[in-house]
C-alpha cells in the first residue's frame, strides 16, 4: 500500500497506473475510520484497478471551531484497517496541501444547501463542495464512492460533478449499521455508555415513522411523535423530515414511496447524529 501526503509524488504513481489503462476509484474519508469506510473500499475495490482512500479532516467543512477541534483523528489505526482491506493507495495531505493561504472560494447550491443540514450547519456543503473539487482535480478518479448515510451530501456532490462536468461517475453506498441498529459513525466513539444506548433512538424512529407512513398516517402527527419521544430520552431533534429522493424537496406527505426518503438529525449529549431511511427499498 502506497501512503502519500504530497500531490506530486501521488500524480506521477497515477500516471504510471494510467499508462496501463487502470481505472481509479476514490473514496474520500476524514477518516477514524470504521466498517461503513470498508464498505467503500470494497465497492471501490470490485469496480476499479486501484483503489484510493483519501483521509483529511476538512476544516472549511465544520462551522463549529469545537466540532473540529474534538473531531476523531485515528491515523495509525486507519492505515492498518486499510492494509487489511487491501487499498491501494492512501492520501493524507496536510492543510497546505489542500489550501492556499488566501482561500476563499464558497460555493452555493441555492435551496439545496439551505435545508436540513445546511440550516443547522451554514457553510457546511461549501467546504464539502471545495475539498471534494480538489480531490477530484488532484486524482482525477474514473469513479468516487460515498455514503447513503450523508445523503444530502451525495445530493450535493451529485449537482457538484453536473455543475463543473468532473468526468467521473458517482457511487451512493448503503449505510452500514450497528447490531443494534444505530448508523456507523466517526462520531459514535465520542458517546459515553449511556448516550449510546440512546442513540439508537435515530434509527427506532426512522422505522416506526415509515412504517406509519405506509400504513398513511399523516407525517406531521408522526414528526410530533418522534420530537416527543426524543424529548423524554433526553435526544435533542433537530430535525426530522420527509424528502424527495431525487430533489430533495421537503414533503408532508407521501405521494410516491418509491420516491420518498426520511432524514433525521439530532443531539445525543454533545455530539451530533444524522441517519435516513428510504420509504421503499433497499429496507434495512
Ligand atoms: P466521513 O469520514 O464521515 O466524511 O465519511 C466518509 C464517507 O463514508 C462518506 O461518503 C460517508 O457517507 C461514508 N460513510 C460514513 N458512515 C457510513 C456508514 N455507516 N455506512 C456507509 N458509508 C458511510
Amino acid at each position: 500500500m502506497h501512503i502519500f501526503s504530497e500531490i506530486g509524488p501521488m500524480n506521477a504513481y497515477l500516471k504510471r497506473e494510467r499508462s496501463n489503462l487502470s481505472t481509479v476509484g476514490l473514496v474520500p474519508t476524514m477518516g477514524a475510520l470504521h466498517a461503513g469506510h470498508v464498505s467503500l473500499l470494497q465497492a471501490s475495490k470490485r469496480e476499479n484497478a486501484i483503489t484510493i482512500c483519501s483521509i483529511y479532516v476538512n476544516p472549511t467543512q465544520f462551522n463549529d471551531p469545537a466540532d473540529l477541534e474534538k473531531y476523531p483523528r485515528t491515523l495509525e489505526t486507519d492505515i492498518q484497517m486499510l492494509r487489511e482491506a487491501e487499498c491501494n493507495v492512501v492520501f493524507c495531505p496536510d492543510n497546505s496541501t489542500m489550501y492556499s493561504a488566501v482561500s476563499q472560494l464558497k460555493f452555493d447550491f441555492g435551496a439545496l444547501d439551505k435545508i436540513l443540514e445546511g440550516e443547522f450547519r451554514p457553510g457546511h456543503y461549501s467546504g464539502v463542495a471545495l475539498v471534494v473539487s480538489k480531490l477530484f482535480n488532484m486524482v482525477q478518479p474514473d469513479r468516487a464512492y460515498f455514503g447513503q448515510k450523508d445523503f444530502q451530501q451525495f445530493r450535493v456532490i451529485s449537482r457538484l460533478v453536473e455543475e463543473l462536468k468532473f468526468d467521473l461517475s458517482l457511487v451512493c453506498a448503503p449505510i452500514v449499521r450497528e447490531a443494534d441498529g444505530l448508523a456507523m459513525s466517526s462520531r459514535n466513539m465520542r458517546l459515553n455508555a449511556a448516550e449510546r444506548k440512546r442513540a439508537v433512538i435515530l434509527y427506532q424512529n426512522l422505522k416506526q415513522t415509515r412504517d406509519r407512513l405506509l400504513q398513511g398516517d399523516p407525517f406531521p402527527q408522526l414528526r410530533k411523535t418522534v420530537a416527543s419521544q426524543c424529548d423524554q430520552n433526553n435526544v435533542k431533534l433537530e430535525y426530522l423530515a420527509l424528502a424527495d429522493r431525487e430533489t430533495l424537496t421537503l414533503l408532508d406527505d407521501v405521494a410516491d414511496p418509491s420516491r420518498a426518503i426520511l432524514l433525521i438529525a439530532a443531539q445525543v449529549g454533545d455530539v451530533r447524529l444524522i441517519d435516513n431511511l428510504y420509504l421503499t427499498e433497499n429496507r434495512n
